[in-house]
């Protein structure tokens, strides 16, 4: 039988990168796409001589064609992060927009099936706890994230427009916190910041009090989650993400209690609309896909801990 081809927006960012290590482990051709304002050719490096592995540096925000079939089209190029969506304001839009309607495009033209990589953020500053799919959400429409959370909830909107004007298969995941090797040590986000101040003996910095919550999934979990969901019926939106929550206190103590008893806590800003409290209600992917994660976060932040101190120069 002839190999599928899934071709993966953002493939050389953190969840596309293993995407891309998911695919070809399972016998995809793979076509990574990555205009590398936030990704990075050494997530793909390993892959690059793979006989069914092809990069094609490109900005997903400007059309793309490509040669033969694709099966599958997942977008997942997006600035991701508060300080790299910050850096990054308009691209970011243009990824949610102009970006989503190129993979769509993408999608119809060769019959695949299309995934959108949505978030959590699409909520806002949730009033409504835990989140279930049908909570319409917080968003204020002009603030500083309002650039990553207005553009995935424009490119939730027009991915069931695709569905329903075009007949586009379409799945929307919609992505809590998520953390593992790959992710980059300065992308701002709380569990590279406390890596690299555990590994540089600096503070652990936490902002506001610390009684913000998050949920934490790593991103094997997510990965068998994203795969679960593109091949089942479910269309979606979905949550994939931990429902396990912590304050950012607590997560600062645990990080503090197994790696540097001494480290100290310092509290710093609370940045603008910064969500008090998330964390997924999974049931439609428990009881749909069969999935929840299995990793718990000890272990997780230590498979984290132990990459980034192989792979970082101190
Ligand atoms: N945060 C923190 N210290 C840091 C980085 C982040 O206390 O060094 C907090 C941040 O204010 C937020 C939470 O940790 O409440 C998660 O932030 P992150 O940027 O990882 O992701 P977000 O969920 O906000 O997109």
């Amino acid at each position: 039988m002839a190999k599928k081809t899934v071709l993966i927006t953002g493939g050389a960012g953190f969840l596309g990168s293993h995407l891309c290590d998911r695919f070809i482990a399972r016998g995809f051709k793979v076509i990574a796409v990555d205009n590398l304002i936030t990704g990075a050719q050494r997530n793909i490096v390993h892959l690059s001589r793979h006989k069914d592995f092809k990069f094609i540096r490109h900005d997903i925000s400007r059309p793309l064609k490509v040669a033969g079939g694709v099966d599958y089209v997942l977008h997942f190029a997006s600035p991701a992060s508060p300080v790299d969506y910050g850096n990054h304001p308009i691209a970011t839009l243009q990824a949610g927009a102009q970006g989503t309607q190129n993979a769509l495009d993408m999608a119809r033209a060769k019959k695949a099936t299309f995934l959108l990589a949505s978030t959590s953020e699409v909520y806002g500053d949730p009033l409504v706890h835990p989140q279930k799919e049908n909570y319409w959400g917080n968003v204020n429409p002009t603030g500083p994230r309002s650039v990553y959370d207005e553009a995935k909830r424009f490119a939730e909107a027009l991915t069931f427009a695709y569905h329903r004007v075009h007949r586009v298969n379409v799945k929307i995941a919609r992505i809590f916190n998520t953390y593992g090797p790959r992710m980059q040590i300065k992308d701002g986000r709380v569990v590279p910041n406390f890596i690299d101040q555990i590994l540089h003996k600096r503070p652990l910095t936490v902002y506001g009090n610390g009684r913000q919550t998050r949920s934490f999934c790593y991103v094997d979990d997510l990965v068998d989650g994203i795969t679960k969901l593109l091949f089942s019926k479910l269309r979606g939106p979905v949550n994939v993400g931990s429902p396990r929550e912590f304050t950012i206190l607590e997560f600062a103590r645990l990080v503090k209690k197994t790696y540097d008893p001494h480290a100290r806590i310092v509290f710093m800003p609370l940045p603008k609309d910064d969500p008090k409290q998330r964390r997924p209600d999974i049931t439609l992917a428990r009881r749909t896909l069969g999935w929840q994660p299995k990793v718990p976060l000890e272990k997780g932040i230590q498979m984290t801990m132990d990459w980034f101190t192989r792979h970082y120069d101190h």
